[in-house]
């Protein structure tokens, strides 16, 4: 058992910045040699065995969350937004013209920004071109993140009757001193009223997103929060911690007139609410994902495994992800390509019939090894090393890990303690030989 003193030593050795591992390489890797011609031809070559899921990236909200580390626009005008889906599904016709069979799709995932913040009708077209150029079945799942100031029982039922099936509400935090700190203010009664309605229109899944590491949280604000999301029973909740990077995202620098959590306080609140929901009934997913036992990604999470991506953690067991959109990332098995950030170049591409891809990477082999290692460390807490390429360069690193008590090496089964778990991350980065030459401050810290 460790005491107060040594826990916090080893927060403060390994609260570093570094990648979060939705992927493998890191977007931060991405570089713009990487182009529409290279996403191209990686189209020409997907085959028609397999489903593969979609992403659509909506940007748009109607106020800025000063935390929000997200591709967003503010914008009040809805003229904006139908303009952007007009553009998105012309990406959409443009890309399936470039895959050469008609592929079934498992998943559509709706991210943003604020999707819902769109209008039924614009959400309706989209699906209506996606039908059009892809196998959509009765068995796709259409998933949504919303944001719940902009529900209402009626966009609710008309969500459904789309054919949504999962919803995400950012809740984020209950307390009103911190909502009001980070400019999102949200009541209880308001997530109560969405959830009991989600459910009755028939919404499967229901996930509430938390954040912690925001200013005025305290271990009895996360408490009240979490008490109180346990009262409304969510199927999944995902506690994500706060990525100050006010260097990146300008707007966070308002944040800076708080006096921020530091690392061992966040790692406290990080661990108030991992054993308390473990208490009442949340199964531990990956790092910071928890569900019910009866949710599918609790059920595939002791079944047939877990995957990682762009999105977090999910069940979905495709291996292409086609993305749509503003900053939209595709995630294929050999490349990853992502759309321009600037809307003034997506709407020219798209307007010229070319596709927007501003940067990329293509997956090596080696690369490939060193993912499935780093994913099976991020999703089981363990990984086969056998195959790492370059087992001399981190031999001593793990010995260090090993002696600091967060990691096991049994033959070449690597395992995190219980102790290292909430650093498998840090773990993770020891096999990025990537990492060492990134810029650091591009990260969210480790703690
Ligand atoms: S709603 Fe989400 S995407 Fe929009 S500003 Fe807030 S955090 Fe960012």
């Amino acid at each position: 058992m460790l005491t107060i003193n040594q826990l916090s030593k080893l927060i403060s050795k390994y609260d570093k910045p570094v990648p979060r591992y939705t992927s493998f390489p890191t977007a931060v890797n991405f570089h713009p040699g990487f182009g529409s011609g290279d996403y191209i031809r990686s189209l020409g070559e997907l085959g028609p065995i397999k489903p593969v899921s979609i992403y659509v990236h909506i940007p748009f909200c109607h106020q800025l969350c000063y935390y929000c580390g997200c591709h967003t626009k503010i914008t009040h005008k809805n003229q904006i937004i139908s303009n952007y889906i007009n553009l998105l599904v012309e990406e959409i016709k443009i890309v399936a013209g470039r895959i050469p069979y008609r592929l079934d799709i498992s998943r559509i995932h709706f991210g943003g920004g604020s999707p819902n913040y769109a209008s039924i009708r614009d959400i309706s077209k989209i699906l209506d071109y996606l039908k059009e150029h892809f196998n959509i079945h009765t068995e796709t799942e259409i998933d949504m993140e919303c944001d719940p100031r902009l529900l209402c029982e009626q966009n609710i039922k008309e969500l459904c009757m789309l054919g949504v099936g999962r919803v995400s509400l950012g809740v984020q935090d209950f307390d009103i001193k911190v909502q009001k700190a980070i400019n999102r203010i949200q009541s209880f009664e308001l997530i109560a009223q969405h959830t009991q309605v989600l459910r009755r229109e028939g919404i499967k899944s229901i996930n509430f997103d938390l954040i912690t590491g925001l200013p005025e949280q305290t271990s009895e604000t996360i408490q009240d929060t979490i008490d109180k999301v346990i009262e409304l029973r969510p199927d999944r909740i995902a506690v994500f911690s706060y990525a100050h990077v006010p260097w990146i995202k300008k707007h966070q620098k308002i944040l800076g007139r708080y006096t921020l959590p530091p690392p061992s306080v966040r790692f406290s609140l990080s661990m108030q609410i991992r054993e308390c929901l473990k208490k009442n009934g949340y199964k531990q997913i990956g790092i910071d994902h928890y569900g019910l036992p009866n949710d599918k990604l609790s059920v595939a999470s002791e079944g047939f495994g877990i995957k990682r991506n762009f999105q977090g953690y999910s069940d979905d067991q495709a291996d292409t992800i086609i993305g749509f959109g503003l900053s939209a990332i595709s995630q294929f098995s050999f490349v990853y390509a992502q759309n321009t950030v600037e809307f003034d170049v997506y709407s020219r591409s798209i307007n010229q019939g070319q596709l927007p891809t501003s940067r990329g990477i293509k997956v090596s082999r080696e690369d490939s090894l060193i993912r499935d290692i780093i994913m099976a460390l991020m999703c089981l807490f363990e990984a086969d090393i056998s195959r790492y390429p370059y087992r001399m360069r981190i031999m001593n690193l793990l010995e260090d890990l090993q002696k600091e008590g967060l990691v096991e090496l049994k033959g070449n089964i690597l395992a995190l303690t219980e102790l290292g778990m909430p650093f498998v991350r840090t773990v993770a980065a020891v096999f990025d030989p990537y990492y060492e030459q990134s810029e650091g401050n591009r990260h969210a810290r480790a703690v």
